[in-house]
C-alpha cells in the first residue's frame, strides 16, 4: 500500500466538510542529492489552516486546490544526504499533511526528544508556545502584578499564555473555555486563579465576577463576545494581544463587532495584532525560559490525539467545536 497525502479538494463555505479534502496515494519519495526522506510520526492541525482554505490573500498564502495542506509535522529521517538532517534524527518541518515528506537542506530542524515527546514541538515547545510567549510578553507587554484574562484558555496557545502569565508574576490569571471539564482543569492542574465557561452565560457578567478589580491584559484567541467583554473589563492603560478570533473563522458574512470600542479612548487602551512568524528572533529566549519550566513541571501541557491520516479533516473541524484539550495532534 502506498502512503497518503491530503489535498485541498474544494474551498469550504462556512464549516469545512470531509468532501473539501482528498486523500491521494503517492509513492514513498526517492531522495535526490541533498535531500532527506522523512516518515512522519505526527501532523499538526491548527486554526489558521481554515483561513488558508479560502482563496483570500492573507499573511499566509492560500492552499492551492489539488495541492497538499501544508503545516507543521514531526517525523524520523529514513534516508538522507541532506546536511543537518541525519538518518534516524527526529525533525520538525512544515511539509504538512502527508505520511512521507521529502525535505531539502534547511527545510527541517532536528529536535531533542529524550525528555519530551516529538509532538511537544507542535504545541507547547513549538509555534503555539512561541505565540503565547510573544503575545503575552512583547505584544501585551505583561508586567508583574497585572490581572490577565486569556480566552481559548484550554487550547494549545491559551494553556501556555495562562501558565506563562502565572510564572511571570501576574496577580491574577483568569481563563475562559467551553466546557466544565476544561474549566476545572484550568483552575486545577494549570493553576489559573479563576476560569469561566462561556457557554454558561454572558462572558461580560462572568468576567466581572472573576475579575472584580478589572483586567490589565487580555490575550485574545476568540474575538467577538469575548473581545467585547474584555474591553469592558479593562483598567486604564489595558493592553490586548490580538492573537486570533476563532469564533469568526467559519463566518460566511461579517458579524457585528464589539459595541464598546469607544472605551479604547478614555481608558487609553491598546489592542495590537501580531503574527508569530514575524517574531522568530524571540525563539532562543522562549526556549531558554520555557524548556526548564517544562522540564521541572512548572508548565504542564496536554495533547488530544486523533489517529491516522484519514482523521485529519475531522481533527481540524474539531478545533471549531472545542474537541481538543491542549494541542490537537494527528498521530500517524
Ligand atoms: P486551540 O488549541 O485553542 O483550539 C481551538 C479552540 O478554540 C477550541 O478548542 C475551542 O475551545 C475554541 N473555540 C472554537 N470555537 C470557538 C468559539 N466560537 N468561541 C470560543 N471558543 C471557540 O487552537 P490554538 O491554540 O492553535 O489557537 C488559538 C488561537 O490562536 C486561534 O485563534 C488561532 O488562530 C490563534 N493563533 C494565532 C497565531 C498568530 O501568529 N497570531 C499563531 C497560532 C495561533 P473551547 O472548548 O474553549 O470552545
Amino acid at each position: 500500500m502506498m502512503p497518503y497525502e491530503v489535498h485541498l479538494a474544494a474551498r469550504p463555505k462556512g464549516e469545512p466538510r470531509e468532501s473539501d479534502f482528498a486523500f491521494v496515494e503517492v509513492p514513498v519519495p526517492e531522495p535526490g542529492e541533498g535531500q532527506a526522506v522523512v516518515r512522519n510520526l505526527a501532523m499538526s492541525v491548527d486554526p489558521y489552516m481554515r483561513g488558508r482554505m479560502n482563496a483570500v490573500r492573507s499573511y499566509a498564502p492560500p492552499y492551492e486546490l489539488g495541492q497538499v495542506m501544508y503545516g507543521g509535522a514531526v517525523g524520523v529521517v529514513e534516508r538522507s544526504t541532506a546536511a543537518g538532517l541525519p538518518e534516524g534524527a527526529t525533525v520538525l518541518h512544515n511539509a504538512g499533511w502527508r505520511e512521507y515528506a521529502l525535505l531539502g537542506e534547511g527545510e527541517g530542524r532536528v529536535v531533542e526528544v529524550s525528555a519530551v515527546p516529538a509532538t511537544a514541538y507542535l504545541g507547547a515547545l513549538g509555534m503555539p508556545g512561541l505565540t503565547a510567549y510573544v503575545g503575552l510578553l512583547d505584544i501585551a507587554a505583561m508586567r508583574e502584578g497585572d490581572v490577565v484574562f486569556v480566552s481559548g484558555a484550554a487550547g494549545a496557545v491559551g494553556t501556555m499564555a495562562g501558565q506563562l502569565a502565572r510564572l511571570k508574576g501576574a496577580s491574577r490569571v483568569i481563563g475562559s473555555a467551553g466546557s466544565a471539564e476544561k474549566v476545572a482543569w484550568l483552575t486545577g492542574e494549570l493553576g489559573f486563579d479563576a476560569a469561566l465557561n462561556y457557554k454558561d452565560g454572558p462572558v461580560a457578567e462572568q468576567l466581572a465576577e472573576a475579575a472584580p478589580d478589572g483586567i490589565d491584559v487580555y490575550f485574545d484567541n476568540v474575538g467577538g463576545e469575548h473581545l467585547q467583554a474584555a474591553i469592558g473589563a479593562m483598567n486604564e492603560g489595558g493592553r490586548a494581544a490580538e492573537c486570533g478570533m476563532i469564533s469568526q473563522y467559519n463566518n460566511t458574512e461579517p458579524k457585528p463587532g464589539p459595541n464598546n470600542l469607544g472605551l479604547i479612548v478614555g481608558r487609553r487602551l491598546t489592542l495590537r495584532g501580531f503574527i508569530v512568524s514575524d517574531h522568530n528572533d524571540r525563539a532562543p529566549d522562549f526556549y531558554r525560559e520555557v524548556v526548564p519550566w517544562v522540564a521541572d513541571g512548572s508548565i504542564v501541557f496536554r495533547e488530544t490525539f486523533s489517529d491516522g491520516i484519514h482523521s485529519a479533516p475531522k481533527a481540524l473541524m474539531g478545533l471549531f467545536r472545542g474537541a481538543n484539550v491542549g494541542k490537537m495532534v494527528v498521530r500517524l
